[in-house]
């Protein structure tokens, strides 16, 4: 089993992505980070890109090419959210959310997919959300983006499936990040009630399961949405 492949995680400084790029780099993989700001953990290549700009995104790449060698797999993780209910959500709320959760997954597998195509070997693993196919009042914008990649994926494995490239979702639940930490107590204990695990998750029991995904051993599972939300979306 290779474990020394090219990794490019995106929004690898801090959060669920900065994890999966820890995780990728203590199992022996080239690791590179995209980052508009600060620095990827240890051990990795930190470039800057910002996920909305199709040529930032280009370069990234072609920095990593040219240090690492071509990217083998791709995890499309850099994600915001901009909550209101929907009377209040502005077009910019909706279009900044769209733009960079599910735009940015487009902007970064297509870059990556040449490679893979070339090599004929390829994973790429999105990052969702419960949210994304169980709503979220105050979230159409976010819970639209994330159920999007759902689709992305499923029609990427059929594009690519042949070619030795597998498309997967991982759907966390509630995570231990700055993301979360932007919620009062009251609503995380709120949360918490619903959550059959009856905790948030840390960013590294994210990042093990994508590790899996991303390995050999998970050849052969590709179109699949992955949760990892303690119970909370039964299995979707
Ligand atoms: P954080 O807010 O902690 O980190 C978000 C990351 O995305 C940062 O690295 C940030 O970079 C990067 N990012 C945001 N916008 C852009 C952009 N336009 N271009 C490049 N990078 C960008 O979030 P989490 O770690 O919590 O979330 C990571 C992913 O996991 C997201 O897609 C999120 O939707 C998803 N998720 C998170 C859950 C949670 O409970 N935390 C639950 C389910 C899914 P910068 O530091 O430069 O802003």
């Amino acid at each position: 089993m290779s474990t020394d492949r090219v990794v490019l995680v995106t929004g690898g400084n801090r959060g669920i992505g900065r994890a999966i790029a820890e995780r990728f780099v203590a199992e022996g993989y080239k690791v590179a980070v995209t980052a508009r700001s600060g620095e990827g953990p240890e051990g990795t290549l930190t470039v800057r890109a910002d996920v909305t700009d199709a040529a930032a995104v280009d370069a990234a790449f072609t920095e990593v090419e040219n240090t690492l060698g071509p990217v083998e797999i791709v995890i499309a993780n850099a994600g915001i959210t901009k909550d209101t209910l929907l009377l209040r959500m502005t077009e910019d709320d909706f279009d900044s959310v769209v733009s960079t959760n599910l735009g940015g997954a487009f902007r970064v597998v297509k870059r990556a997919s040449k490679g893979m195509l070339r090599a004929r070997w390829g994973r790429v693993v999105l990052i969702s959300s419960v949210v994304g196919l169980y709503g979220s009042a105050g979230q159409i914008n976010y819970a639209a983006s994330k159920s999007a990649l759902v689709g992305f994926a499923r029609s990427l494995t059929r594009e690519l499936g042949a070619r030795g490239i597998t498309a997967n979702v991982v759907a966390p639940g509630f995570i231990e990040t700055d993301m979360t930490a932007e919620l009062s107590d009251d609503t995380q204990a709120e949360y918490k009630k619903s959550i059959p695990a009856g905790r948030f998750a840390s960013p590294d029991e994210v990042a093990g399961v994508v590790t899996w995904i991303a390995s050999d051993d998970a050849a052969y599972i590709s179109g699949a949405v992955i949760p990892v939300d303690g119970g909370l979306g039964m299995g979707h």
